[in-house]
Formats: structure tokens, C-alpha cells, sequence
């Protein structure tokens, strides 16, 4: 295995459930360090939908020159920029949304169940919370949610509309005077803090018999006569009968030195963690304010406030203004519920594919496998592509159909 973000632990985990004998290969000191990191731990599959949506390029344009934007496009003039766009762009049209969107949804409603089977198996507490509601400032926004609740009518996803009084009464921490005119509640979807389930995962797995190799970044693939027979790292070989693909954004030049191009390309994304106040009325859901798309999630004592989506920004710098859009969005909804000026930031990439659903299985190269390319979405995804991947590896039929998923889309 290659990756220990919260795509590699978990799909160690299910290999060893098969009785493969596994290593996984970090390059950082531990697990779920990059991507997988401060995101906003939101398990919404009722939600979970593909960047390239009908309206999206008409939204990013309008953003070009916007400095607190929820989605920015910051042009330069690297192709693969220009190719993922282009790709992007065609998976823009509505009946290709619908395809990719059914796809994403088959992985994350698969995945949250084995994810509530793990909990169950193995007790693990990760300061999950139940329920997504949505927040919709005006009236504008309600009435735009229509396409979205046709989608969740058609995929018989509970869901109910609120009045802003309905909302404050399930979120009595949230301000009268934040401008409120409405909300969609999804009871079924939930949160967690993905890196402290990966740790847990990890001391699990290791308990198992996973072996975890950390400061330890993968030079190369091995590959002899069509098949993979290991990997270079630190100038030693490891020999393997099999490798798993599932470092992110790392695997696009691995991947690429052997013949297997990617469309992967990072889209950044911010994050804020919040001590809460002990007297304050914090969230008791994770919300999703619709106009800034961004999330305010509860952490057991903290609040983690995520959002913004930045392609073509090659460094994973912070930026001042997508920082103060987290602020303000915070202090609009939980005025003095936290001390937001000794908020603790982050910045991470989402490995994203110009369709929206991973890429999982198998690749044109004998015994190579991927498990990646899980965009906005990968912790509500995880355990579902974890176990679907450790299946093929094995030669098992995944419990769900692959068509869409695998690299033969792009062929
Ligand atoms: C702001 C933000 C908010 C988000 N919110 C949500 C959310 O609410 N819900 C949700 O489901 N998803 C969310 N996501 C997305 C989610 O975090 C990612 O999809 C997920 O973490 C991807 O997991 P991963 O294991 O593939 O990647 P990573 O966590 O990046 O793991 C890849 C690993 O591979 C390692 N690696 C790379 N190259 C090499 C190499 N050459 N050798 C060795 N190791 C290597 C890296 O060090 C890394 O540890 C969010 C993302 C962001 C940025």
C-alpha cells in the first residue's frame, strides 16, 4: 500500500480482513497527515455530489476577481490545469452530473454502511454527531434547493424543509440575527473527525498485523514485464506481489512513470478549529451554510469551520481572505461561541478527478491497484472504497458494481 491518509488505512484494514499480508508505505510520520488532516469530517452521501454540476462554470467565472469566494479558479499556464478544465467543463452537463453523481452516491451509501459496521466491530469513538442540516440565508437560496430535492426525492433520501424557527429550535446556539430563511435537514447523514478515526483504524489494523512504514516517501513503482513487483523508496526496493495506489495528489507522478495517466489535480480547501467556550451553545450537527458553502462541524469540545474550493493554486499556502469568509461565517451563525481569533488553520488539496468519483480497482499494469481520487468526499467514502478495493485485490466480487469507478472510463 502506498498512502496512509484515511483511503490507505482503510483499505489496509479490509485487505487484512481478506488475510493478505500487508505494509503500508507513508511518507509522513503518521497517518492521515495531508488531505485527510483538518477536512470537515461532514458523511453526508444524500449530499455528496460531483464539482462539475450545471451553473458550476457560470459560478466560477463570476468568482474571477472576487476575493472571499467560495470557489475560485486561479488561471496559469499549466496544461494539465487547462486539460483537467476542459474535462471539467464537459462533465459540467446535466445528464452527466446525474451519471457521476449516482456513481459517487453508490461508493457513499455503501461506505457509510461498512462504516457503522466497523464502529460497531470495533468500538471505535471518533467524536461522530448525527444529522447535516443546511442553511439557507435567503429566500433565494430555498427556492434554488428545488433540483437538489428532486435528486434526494429520486434516491429516497429522507430529508425535511424547515422554517428558520424550526432551524433555531434543532440549533438553539445559533444567532437570532444571522439572516435565517430557511433549512433542509438530512437525519441520516453525519459527521466525525476523520484523522482521529484513521489513528484508530491504524492501532486496530496494527493489532491485525498491518505493518506501517512512515517517513518513508515512494521513489517509483517497479514494474517487470506488464506486473508489479514492488516499490522504490529511499533507494531500497521492496518486493510486493501486489501494490495499492492511494497517495492522493502523490500518486499522479508515480502513476505517470508508468504509462497510467491520471486527471487528478489538487483543489485547495481551508479549515478553521475553534476551542468552543464552555458556557456557549455550540453546534450539535454539522451545517452546511449554502451561500459560502461552507461547514461548521462539532468536535467534541472545538468547532471545525471548512470550506472554499481554489483550483490552480500550486502551493498549499493559507490565504488571508479564505480565511476571514471561515471567520465570518462562524461569527454570523455562533456569534462569541468560541475565541475565533486563536483559531487554528489549515490548508489541504482534494484529489480531484474532472467527474467527481474516485477511481478504484484495477489498471492496465498486472497486480497495480488504485484507490483515489476521492475529491471533496473521501472520508464519506473511505470504508466503502477501502472495501471494495481490497476485494478486487483478492479476486472477490465487490458487493457493489464497479461500472464507472475503475480507469476504464478514461480509456
Ligand atoms: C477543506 C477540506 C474539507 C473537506 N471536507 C470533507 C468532508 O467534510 N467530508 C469528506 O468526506 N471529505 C472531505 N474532504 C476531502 C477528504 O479530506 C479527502 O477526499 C480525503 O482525505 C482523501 O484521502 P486520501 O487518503 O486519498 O488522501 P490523503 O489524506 O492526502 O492521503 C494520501 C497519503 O499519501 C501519502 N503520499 C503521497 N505521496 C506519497 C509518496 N510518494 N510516498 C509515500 N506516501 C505518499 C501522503 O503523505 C498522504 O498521507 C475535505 C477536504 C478539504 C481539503
Amino acid at each position: 500500500m502506498i498512502g496512509a491518509g484515511v483511503i490507505g488505512v482503510t483499505t489496509a484494514w479490509y485487505l487484512r480482513q481478506q488475510g493478505v499480508n500487508v505494509a503500508v508505505v507513508e511518507q509522513r510520520a503518521g497517518v492521515a497527515q495531508e488531505a485527510s488532516f483538518g477536512n470537515a469530517g461532514v458523511i453526508a452521501p444524500g449530499y455528496v455530489t460531483p464539482w462539475a454540476a450545471p451553473g458550476m462554470p457560470r459560478k466560477v467565472l463570476s468568482y474571477l476577481f472576487a476575493a472571499e469566494a467560495p470557489v475560485l479558479f486561479r488561471p496559469s499556464l499549466n496544461p494539465a490545469l487547462w486539460r483537467w478544465v476542459l474535462r471539467w467543463l464537459g462533465e459540467c452537463r446535466l445528464e452527466r452530473y446525474r451519471e457521476n453523481k449516482s456513481r459517487m452516491q453508490r461508493v457513499a451509501f455503501y461506505s457509510r454502511d461498512q462504516l457503522h459496521r466497523l464502529r460497531d466491530q470495533l468500538s471505535i469513538q471518533y467524536e461522530q454527531s448525527q444529522g447535516y442540516l443546511q442553511l439557507l440565508r435567503a429566500q433565494r437560496d430555498v427556492e434554488m434547493t428545488a433540483p437538489a430535492r428532486d435528486l434526494l426525492d429520486a434516491a429516497a433520501v429522507p430529508y425535511r424543509m424547515l422554517e428558520p424557527a424550526e432551524c433555531h429550535e434543532l440549533e438553539p446556539g445559533l444567532s437570532q440575527s444571522a439572516p435565517l430563511a430557511g433549512g433542509i435537514l438530512l437525519p441520516e447523514d453525519e459527521a466525525g473527525n476523520c484523522p482521529l478515526f484513521a489513528q484508530a483504524l491504524r492501532r486496530a489494523a496494527e493489532d491485525a498485523g498491518v505493518r506501517f512504514r512512515f517517513n518513508t516517501p515512494v521513489d517509483a513503482l517497479v514494474v517487470e514485464g506488464g506486473r508489479a513487483t514492488g516499490i522504490m523508496a529511499r533507494g531500497h526496493r521492496y518486493e510486493a506481489d501486489a501494490v495499492v495506489m492511494a497517495a492522493a495528489v502523490g500518486s499522479v507522478p508515480l502513476l505517470s512513470a508508468c504509462g497510467i495517466r491520471i486527471p487528478l489535480y489538487p483543489v485547495k480547501g481551508y479549515s478553521a478549529t475553534v476551542m468552543l467556550d464552555p458556557l456557549a451553545i455550540g453546534p450539535r450537527r454539522a451545517l452546511m451554510d449554502e451561500a459560502y458553502k461552507t461547514a461548521i462541524t462539532p468536535f467534541a469540545n472545538r468547532i471545525r469551520i471548512a470550506g472554499t474550493a481554489e483550483l490552480g493554486s500550486p502551493r498549499l499556502t493559507l490565504r488571508d481572505a479564505a480565511l476571514r469568509t471561515l471567520m465570518r461565517v462562524a461569527s454570523d451563525w455562533f456569534p462569541g461561541a468560541g475565541r475565533y481569533s486563536d483559531a487554528q488553520f489549515w490548508v489541504g488539496a482534494r484529489p480531484m478527478l474532472p467527474d467527481g468519483a474516485p477511481l478504484l480497482g484495477p489498471t492496465p499494469v498486472d497486480g497495480l491497484f488504485l484507490n483515489l481520487g476521492h475529491g471533496s468526499t473521501g472520508w464519506a467514502m473511505a470504508c466503502g472504497s477501502g472495501r471494495v478495493v481490497a476485494d478486487v485485490v483478492v479476486g472477490r466480487t465487490p458487493e457493489i458494481p464497479l461500472d464507472g469507478l475503475t480507469l476504464e472510463r478514461y480509456r
